[in-house]
């Protein structure tokens, strides 16, 4: 889940990690009562899950009251690259001497978190990256060990920081860490981190996104209240299946997330266009396949459906009467190819062999498959 700038610095707040004072709102009245209570300068920022805001035309300075009522009437309502901004961001302004990037995430074939910090802030990573790869200084952090203080001094040296800054630089970082490892983040980003003109460190944007495993261990409803998903992505969301809505016209139903993307790669590959990733996990319950059936026929894009089923603990069999279960209960539009593979494959088809016609049909391999569910998608 991906947190707005203001969610991501009241994320940082609770980790000790310093950011400005301010307030969202959703009216240009009450960005004007944040202005007044924060202070003038302000800056005023749009609250949309994309970045470049900034060059967008979505963050703005004001130092008087009129000037906060025209920014924030041209920000609000604004569109930033397909998102619609509803609530801005009022924060009392920062004098900035510097502007430094950081960041820690996964880096998942290193088995290890990475943090990147970098002098040349303020402007996109992957653009230091491309022009100026030396500038970004990197570190690799065990997670069993975790990052500590010489470490992250060391770190701060080699990105080659204003040395004043090093302290407060170094404050953040494991703060920083804390709030990555201990609050659950895949990633957070703070860019700019800047040093203010009388010399304290401090976050002036923030980019955070918290891994959606670890919900359960959080108070996480208010982040969930922003949340922008189009309709296929709430229905699966509140029938608790793993989703993401494409634009394609087959729609893809498989047990674990590592197969589910295996199969857009083959529908993909035999021409076809995917019209989800849907994951329906471990088990062959019934009532997952409706779930799962009902999101994907309701899709108006889908031509065909793609069930691809391979039995590990959850055996053959067993997902064949879930899916038949779930087809009598149903009424489903297109048609549907089904490979059943792994343990107790054999069993599965012998129990889905009766059922099948032109609207329910079974391929040995999954390239048949995907190779008949491309063609049903392409003459529907
Ligand atoms: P982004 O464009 O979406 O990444 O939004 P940011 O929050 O990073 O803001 C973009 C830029 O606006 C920053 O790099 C700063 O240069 C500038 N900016 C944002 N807040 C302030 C502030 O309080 N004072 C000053 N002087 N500039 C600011
Ligand atoms: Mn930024």
């Amino acid at each position: 889940m991906d947190l707005l700038e203001y969610q991501g610095k009241q994320f940082f707040a609770s980790f000790a990690i310093p950011v400005s004072d301010g307030r969202a709102v959703d009216t240009v009245a009450e960005a004007v009562d944040a202005a007044e209570a924060v202070g003038y300068p302000v800056v005023v920022k749009a609250q949309v899950h994309v970045g470049g805001r900034g060059k967008a035309g979505g963050v703005k300075l004001a130092t008087t009251e009129e000037e906060m009522r025209e920014h924030a009437g041209n920000i609000l309502g604004m569109d930033i690259k397909g998102h619609t901004v509803r609530i801005v961001w009022v924060e009392h302004a920062s004098d900035i001497a510097e502007e430094y990037y950081a960041s820690f995430t996964l880096d998942r074939s290193e088995k290890k978190h990475m943090g990147m910090l970098s002098a040349q802030g303020g402007v996109e990573i992957e653009t230091v990256a491309e022009n100026d790869p030396d500038a970004i200084a990197k570190i690799w952090i065990d997670p069993i060990e975790g990052l500590d203080e010489p470490s992250a001094r060391a770190w701060v040296v080699a990105a080659k920081l204003d040395p004043d800054a090093t302290d407060g630089t170094v404050d953040i970082l494991l703060k920083l860490y804390r709030a990555y490892t201990e609050g659950d983040a895949d990633l957070v980003e703070i860019n700019p981190l800047i040093v203010k003109t009388d010399g304290a460190v401090h976050a002036l944007d923030a980019k955070v996104t918290l891994d959606n495993n670890a919900e359960y261990r959080h108070e996480w409803g208010d982040y969930e209240l922003t949340q922008v998903r189009d309709d296929r992505e709430q229905a699966a969301h509140t029938a608790g299946l793993q989703y993401v809505g494409l634009d394609g016209n087959v729609g893809i139903i498989a047990n674990g997330a590592g197969l589910a993307m295996s199969t857009l790669d083959v529908v993909n590959q035999v021409g076809g266009e995917p019209a989800n990733f849907l994951d329906v996990g471990g088990g062959a319950d019934a009532d997952k396949f409706v779930a799962a059936l009902r999101i994907i026929d309701n899709d108006p894009r889908v031509q065909s459906i793609f069930i691809n089923i391979f039995g590990g603990i959850t055996r053959g069999e067993e997902v064949a009467n879930g899916i038949i279960a779930a087809l009598d209960r149903i009424d489903i539009g297109s048609p549907i190819v089904i490979r059943l593979d792994g343990t107790n494959a054999d069993e599965g088809h012998d129990i889905l062999r009766p059922h099948l016609s032109d609207k329910l049909q079974m391929q040995p391999t999954m390239l048949d498959a995907a190779r008949k569910v491309v063609e049903l998608a392409g003459s529907n």
